[in-house]
């Protein structure tokens, strides 16, 4: 697949929208983004719902802790996409391709996407109060059982380099997390590397690039990552913004134990809000990855050393009971960190404020200003719906979004 043919697609495809919304049935785009500008209009940024964000806030302290990169390679060597992303014979990786490109607003001159990501990712954060900043991922190789990359197996790949060159271009927007394949033969080499050079964290998606958490081969990258103090974000429970297939079991909360024993500050990505895994103390058994997730929270042993991510739980395809344990489970508030997932908050389909408030999570009559937020700027989107939820009076505890305090180990020094 070429560029030209992909962009023409993206053109398709914002046609198909526009045609939606000139026959009058929708108030709001339904399909892709509009991607308005990131300023926002008076009125919108009068609203009260958007006031309400920050009030007991520091937006200092305010790093959305799980933000992708994407791009489709044609910039410099900093990214790269998997064949299967590339091809029209996986329509629907393909698909999914180009709605994270819409999302990320870049349907533009070939040769600029990459730069245009970014850059939209940088006017967003620009248009918060100052001080709030976006964690962007690396995202290694899929690596095979010897430690060898494997192109052919991957989605896509964002090399440390190039995370760590965009956050230090917009220092007052980012702030970047590594990604290093334990098998490989550099791993510790590029670990200590990435811990100079500033990394916040690693991120692994192990069913995506063929990483067994609970394998003795992870021992020396773990104690390097307890040494370094760097946390690990770890993928949990199903994944469907890559391709996974039968590598799905690595998700397994239950496999991080051993880098939890290490002394490892483990973060659970998404707080393994969806699909199921194997009850590794009751073999055989399956049971909802969140409530393995749960189970692991629930033990003393691990208090110190497990956390979890909010990012991409309100998405249509999570349960919202779900969403409803995290708001009322304030003895885990404290243990919790607010990441976005972008550019997925900004694909119109995946998230409903309307569905939410008939859920009786969010406020009806919230549900216009954050719809129209999303098409300005989806990363203060997702901060604004966050802020907003509610169930049986409880909301997420200002703690969850302060999430410096967690990455910046300087801080923690001054504190202590
Ligand atoms: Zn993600």
């Amino acid at each position: 697949m070429k560029r030209r043919h992909f962009l023409m697609a993206v053109s398709g495809l914002a046609l198909a929208g526009a045609a939606g919304m000139s026959a009058g049935r929708w108030h709001r785009p339904y399909l892709l983004n509009p991607c308005r500008s990131t300023t926002l209009p008076q009125a919108l940024a009068a609203s009260p719902w958007l006031a309400r964000t920050w009030q007991g806030l520091d937006p200092a302290r305010v790093w959305d802790c799980h933000v992708h990169i994407a791009g489709i390679g044609d910039g410099d060597e900093g990214v790269k996409v998997g064949p299967k992303l590339d091809s029209v014979l996986h329509p629907k990786l393909y698909a999914q391709r180009l709605f994270y490109m819409n999302a990320g607003c870049v349907a533009t001159q070939p040769g600029t996407v990459d730069e245009n990501y970014v850059l939209r990712m940088a006017t967003q954060v620009a248009e918060m109060p100052v001080g709030v900043k976006l964690m962007l991922f690396a995202f290694d190789w899929f690596h095979d059982e010897r430690g060898e990359v494997s192109v052919e197996r991957s989605t896509f790949f964002v090399a440390n380099d190039y995370a760590r060159r965009v956050a230090a271009a917009h220092p007052a927007a980012f702030e970047w997390v590594a990604s290093i394949h334990p098998y490989r033969a550099d791993a510790l080499d590029q670990l200590e590397a990435a811990a100079a050079q500033g990394a916040r964290a690693v991120k692994w998606l192990p069913a995506a690039q063929n990483i067994d958490p609970a394998s003795a081969r992870c021992d020396a990258f773990y104690a390097a990552l307890a040494r370094l103090d760097l946390p690990l974000i770890s993928h949990c429970g199903e994944e469907k913004a890559v391709q996974s297939s039968q590598l799905e079991p690595l998700g397994n909360p239950l496999r991080l134990r051993r880098a939890m024993a290490a002394g490892v500050r483990v973060v659970v990505a998404h707080c393994a809000t969806m699909g199921e895994d194997e009850d590794l103390d009751q073999p055989g058994r399956h049971r909802p990855s969140f409530e393995l997730f749960a189970r692991l929270m629930g033990q003393a042993e691990w208090k110190d050393h497990l956390h979890g991510d909010i990012s991409a739980i309100l998405l249509r395809n999570r349960r919202p009971d779900v969403i409803k344990t995290l708001l009322v489970r304030e003895d885990w508030h404290g243990r919790l960190l607010n990441g976005s997932d972008y550019p997925l908050p900004g694909i119109l389909p995946l998230m409903s404020p309307k569905t939410l408030a008939t859920a009786g999570l969010l406020p009806k009559a919230a549900v216009p200003d954050l719809e129209l937020l999303r098409e300005h700027n989806p990363v203060y989107f997702d901060l604004a719906l966050k802020r907003t939820l509610s169930w049986q009076g409880k909301s997420f505890s200002p703690q969850v979004f302060a999430t410096r305090d967690f990455f910046d180990k300087g801080q923690h020094e001054l504190r202590d």
